[in-house]
């Protein structure tokens, strides 16, 4: 491509962006395609000769943008938010174009730099003490890899990686019942295995887990001759928005010299507004804590935050080249590779930096209050209305329903089957889940183009779409 095509597309392809973001709302919210229907119309082998950009740029709107189903829609309120609000797309045009790799300060000591600097500039939002160092890594289920990894290092004395875990007693990790599949996945990598992922059980309006019971765990694991290496604490499940209450789980962590990592992905976000901070009081206790922004906060995917109390530690784990551990920070040099698994690294604190910078905490303080408060409102009109129960509470701008059929038809068939007519109706986006082993509609509010009335638009849909079902 020379430079004037290239000029000529960057600018096609930014306005393209706008016009998209534009109409979005008309698009329906999930794909409406068949498997298999986007696969057939691309050719099964690749073109020989050089095609023009019209035509490539011409089969991108007639055939993938119909496969695409749209997490920037304003009427999105499935799974959770993955917002890129606009300046953090801009950010990422300019990181696109430089296409630096960042994994050590040398090679792009700029982009270093402004990571430190923002993951404080974050760590000061959230109300987190001062001693928390970060990193940003590439998504939750990474930073968690990484924290597991450190437990287990720290549980063998920093032999699990040269020696491998084969012959030593097992090793034992605790959480609630509540947690994402990310830690399953990080316990299944680390070598740990399933079976030493204990989960506790949990209880109370906010479902954590029971401090008694995970103590008596940990007690009786230590008896049998394995190691308790650390506990994951959960801050709004992906669920229903579970959440342990962080004190007395640190307590514990505590008196058994455990490590403790908190699992904020999407309700960290919310913090940096001081009334939600109840929701992880302790959180500062804890060893490592991760929290997403690109999840609610608008900074794009993939920038999700690690903070580490002790990077030491991490880095001891990570790091491939020990003798950088004598030198790491102290002389202004940080080799981020090191607090995290893969090597290359992308320049994620840019888009953060204009993010903050264009919105200020005040905006997307207030962005997240209405979210929360419109979500509270969506909950009390469904709990008003006849032939809907609340499954479970709002947890931030997050709660569950059902529709009770007016008849004895089988409640989670007839659920599942009200998400799908919403889903392929295509004016909003909803997903299921379960909760006591029965199916919930989940219903988050925090897309950050969402106003109030397509929240009214939704309770609309909702109850329009379960009305022609009975
Ligand atoms: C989304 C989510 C994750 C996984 O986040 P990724 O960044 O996609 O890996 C982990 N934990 C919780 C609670 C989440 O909501």
């Amino acid at each position: 491509m020379d430079r004037d095509t290239f000029r000529e597309w960057s600018r096609r392809a930014a306005d393209w962006g706008v016009d998209y973001r534009d109409g979005v709302r008309d698009r329906p919210v999930r794909a409406q395609v068949q498997p298999g229907s986007i696969a057939a119309l691309i050719p099964d082998a690749p073109p020989e000769g050089a095609e023009s950009m019209e035509a490539i740029f011409a089969d991108f709107e007639a055939k993938i943008l119909p496969g695409m189903t749209h997490w920037q829609h304003p009427r999105f309120f499935a799974y959770f938010p993955a917002n890129a609000a606009p300046v953090s797309v801009v950010a990422e045009y300019l990181v696109s174009a430089m296409a630096a790799q960042c994994m050590l300060w040398q090679t792009s000591p700029a982009a270093t730099e402004l990571e430190v600097r923002v993951v404080d500039w974050m760590r000061q939002a959230l109300g987190l003490p001062d001693g928390f160092a970060g990193v940003i890594q590439d998504s939750a289920s990474t930073a968690t890899l990484a924290a597991v990894l450190t437990m287990r290092e720290r549980a063998l004395d920093w032999k699990g990686n040269s020696a491998g875990l084969a012959g030593q007693p097992r090793l034992r990790v605790y959480c609630s019942e509540h947690v994402h599949t990310s830690i399953d996945r990080a316990i299944w990598i680390s070598g740990i295995g399933e079976d030493n992922l204990v989960r506790i059980p949990t209880s109370g309006p906010l479902r954590g887990m029971d401090a008694a019971r995970l103590e008596a765990a940990v007690a009786a694991d230590r008896a049998a001759g394995m190691i308790p290496a650390g506990i994951i604490a959960c801050i709004g499940g992906t669920s229903v928005g579970g959440t342990d209450d962080v004190n007395p789980v640190a307590d514990v962590a505590a008196r058994n010299g455990l490590y403790l990592h908190v699992d904020a992905a999407w309700a960290g976000s919310a913090m940096i507004c001081p009334e939600f901070r109840h929701y992880w009081h302790g959180a500062e206790r804890a060893d490592s804590i991760v929290f997403n922004p690109h999840k609610w906060l608008g900074a794009q995917f993939d920038c999700s935050i690690q903070f580490l109390r002790d990077p030491e530690s991490l880095v001891k784990t990570l790091a491939i080249k020990p003798e950088y551990l004598k030198t790491h920070g102290k002389d202004g040099i940080i080799n981020f590779s090191e607090w995290s698994v893969p090597l290359g690294r992308r320049f994620r604190a840019l888009k953060l930096w204009f993010l903050l910078r264009a919105h200020g905490l005040e905006g997307l303080r207030k962005m997240i209050r209405d979210h929360v408060s419109w979500a509270r409102r969506h909950c009390e009109r469904i709990r008003a209305t006849r032939g809907f129960e609340i499954v479970s509470e709002p947890m931030l701008s997050l709660y569950s329903f059902r529709h009770i059929a007016g008849d004895d038809r089988d409640l989670d068939m007839h659920n599942l089957s009200l998400v799908e007519k919403i889903n392929a109706d295509g004016r909003i986006y909803v997903t299921q889940t379960r909760v006591d082993g029965r199916v919930a509609i989940r219903f988050q509010v925090g897309q950050f183009e969402t106003t109030t009335a397509d929240v009214d638009f939704a309770y609309d849909v909702i109850t329009e779409i379960a009305g022609s079902l009975n």
